[in-house]
C-alpha cells in the first residue's frame, strides 16, 4: 500500500499515520520527523533545515525531495509506505510521481483530512510530544495521566517550538498557499480520499479504512 496523508498542521496526520502504518505493515515516513532527527543529531541537513523550520518556513524542494529519494531506496519500503508530511508543494509532488514513475510504482490513495482553523489552533497550542517515543498528548483534550510524562515509556512531554502561537499562524498560512493546491493535483488524478477529522482522535480511522479497501 502506498499512500499520502495531507491535512493541515494539527489535523491529526500524525495519529491517523501510525494506525494505517500499523494496520499495513508499512512503514511511516514523516519528513517533519526526519528533520526534527537530523536537528537533534545536528547532522548537516539539520543545520540547514532548523533556520527553516524555526521560522515556520519549508525546507527548500531540493533538499527534502533528496532526503525522500533516499529514504524511499530503503528496503522496507518494498512493502510500501505511508508520507506524512510530503509532498507539501506541487513540485515535491511532480517530484514524487516521477521518481515512482521510474520504478512503475503507483500510489494507492491520498488521503486528505479536514479540521476547522479553530481546531487546529487549539489542537496545535495545547500539544505536547513526548521526548522520548514521540507520542502526542493535548493539555485540553489528551492529558497524559501524570502531567508532563509520557504514559507509554515515562518519557518527559514538551512543547515544539514550532508550536508557539506566531509560528502556527505562518505554519497554517503556508499550509494553505503552498499545499492546498495538492488537493486540487490529486483530485485531478482521482485519488483523493476526503475525510472529515473533526471528532475524537482516533474516530475516523474506519472511514479511512474503509475507503482504502477499495484502492489496495
Ligand atoms: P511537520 O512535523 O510535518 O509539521 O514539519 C515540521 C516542519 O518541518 C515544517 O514546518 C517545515 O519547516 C519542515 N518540513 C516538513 N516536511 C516538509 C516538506 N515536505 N517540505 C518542506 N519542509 C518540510
Amino acid at each position: 500500500m502506498r499512500l499520502i496523508l495531507l491535512g493541515a498542521p494539527g489535523s491529526g496526520k500524525g495519529t491517523m499515520a501510525a494506525d494505517l502504518a500499523r494496520e499495513y505493515q508499512i512503514p511511516h515516513i514523516s519528513t517533519g520527523d526526519i528533520f526534527r532527527q537530523n536537528i537533534k543529531a545536528n547532522t548537516p541537513l539539520g543545520q540547514e533545515a532548523n533556520q527553516y523550520i524555526q521560522n515556520g518556513a519549508l525546507v527548500p524542494d531540493s533538499l527534502t525531495i533528496a532526503m525522500v529519494a533516499d529514504r524511499l531506496e530503503q528496503a522496507d519500503c518494498q512493502r510500501g509506505f505511508l508520507l506524512d508530511g510530503f509532498p507539501r508543494t506541487v513540485a515535491q509532488a511532480e517530484a514524487l510521481a516521477e521518481l515512482l514513475e521510474k520504478r512503475q510504482l503507483r500510489l494507492n490513495a491520498v488521503i486528505e483530512l479536514e479540521l476547522s482553523d479553530e481546531s487546529i489552533l487549539s489542537r496545535l497550542s495545547g500539544r505536547r510530544v513526548c521526548a522520548t517515543c514521540g507520542r502526542t498528548y493535548n493539555i485540553d483534550s489528551c492529558r497524559p495521566k501524570q502531567d508532563g510524562i509520557c504514559d507509554i515509556c515515562g518519557g518527559t512531554l514538551y512543547q515544539r517550538d514550532d508550536d508557539k502561537p506566531e509560528t502556527i499562524r505562518q505554519r497554517l498560512a503556508n499550509y494553505y498557499r503552498q499545499t492546498l493546491p495538492l488537493s486540487d493535483y490529486y483530485e485531478q488524478k482521482n485519488i483523493l480520499v476526503r475525510i472529515n477529522n473533526e471528532g475524537e482522535v482516533g474516530s475516523s480511522l474506519p472511514a479511512v479504512l474503509s475507503a482504502l479497501k477499495e484502492r489496495s
